[in-house]
């Protein structure tokens, strides 16, 4: 018998967990003929809602239900974190909690996992039911990320993956505290079978995230995994001596030849206001580096725990 964990990160979904653990049983018959028991391990973020409440009700009726909650809400990354770190199967899958990831899958992916890759992923080819300006935002933040990163990051990626015990190990052994999952996967490398499929919307609730706290977190995703903002810095600073020295010989050779050197105080500004504008910008950037290095320092828990249900 091989034990599958079914780590499910929960953030005020209450209506779900039940629905997300019926969905998941459909799959029995697959369960059956592979010989795989599978232990099913919600990981409450926080929750403001009763999704503590529901899962206690499944783990009454379903011993293979799990429970670990956090003591207050530390984010979708912590809560694989922990999920991945408490799990006991030889295989690991991380689901969401609103049914976007179809448990109809897991037979094709276990399938690949048979043929020897160490983890399948998933990635959905349409964004249907999703804001333009966010699709737009989010294909242009892959654009980039790769272009200045060295680390694969795959567009349209989502968390929905299984993977063996090896690759677990793997992620578990990058212990930072600014977990940018989608990079740390990248990074890992391994074999990866990636499946394709059309984006199913949410069943009930509401994202978690708004725009902004997307464009936060492609900012945190960029900075985790590049350090071409830092360079860009760099050589913002070296082209900007460059212009200033072919404006002094400029300036040097008008005096001598037209012996007018003073005019032009608009321009003066405008150049001030430019170059303060790039310093600016530039310091920026090296405080987003500081700052994720004072968090990283500081090597404070990734999340902690209040109560756990085995
Ligand atoms: N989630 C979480 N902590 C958070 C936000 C979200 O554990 O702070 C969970 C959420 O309950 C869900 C999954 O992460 O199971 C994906 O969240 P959501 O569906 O809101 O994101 P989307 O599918 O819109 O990207
Ligand atoms: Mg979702």
């Amino acid at each position: 018998m091989k034990l599958l964990s079914v780590i499910v990160p929960c953030y005020n979904e209450e209506e779900n967990v039940r629905d997300f653990y019926d969905e998941l049983c459909k799959n029995t018959e697959f369960f059956r003929e592979k010989q795989i028991e599978f232990e099913l391990l919600y990981v409450d973020d926080g929750s403001k809602d009763k999704t503590v409440a529901e899962v206690k009700k499944l783990h009454g009726e379903d011993e293979r239900v799990r429970l670990i909650s956090f003591s207050r809400n530390f984010g979708k990354e912590a809560a694989i974190y922990a999920g991945l770190q408490k799990c006991r199967g030889d295989l690991a899958v991380l689901m969401d909690a609103d049914l976007q990831d179809p448990p109809s899958l897991l037979p094709e992916m276990y399938g690949y996992i048979e043929q020897g890759y160490d983890s399948v992923a998933t990635r959905r080819v349409t964004r249907k039911g999703e804001p333009v300006i966010r699709s737009f935002f989010a294909r242009m933040f892959y654009r980039i990320m790769n272009k200045i990163s060295r680390t694969e990051i795959v567009d349209g990626a989502r968390d929905y993956r299984l993977m063996t015990r090896k690759v677990v190990d793997a992620i578990l052994s990058m212990s930072e505290y600014n977990r940018f999952t989608k990079g740390i996967f990248g990074w890992v490398g391994y074999e990866t079978k990636w499946l394709e499929y059309e984006n199913v919307e949410r069943r009930k609730g509401e994202t978690k995230w708004s725009f902004w706290k997307l464009f936060m977190y492609s900012i945190e995703g960029i900075i985790a995994f590049s350090t071409v903002p830092l360079t860009i810095a760099s050589v913002m600073g070296v082209l900007f001596c460059i212009l200033a020295f072919i404006m002094i010989i400029v300036t040097i050779v008008r005096k001598l030849m037209f012996g007018d050197p003073t005019s032009g105080w608009p321009s003066l500004v405008c150049l001030i206001m430019m170059v303060s504008g790039v310093q600016l910008f530039c310091l920026g950037i090296l405080g987003q580096y500081l700052s994720k290095t004072y968090m990283e320092v500081k090597k404070r828990p990734i999340y902690l725990v209040k109560e756990e249900i085995d």
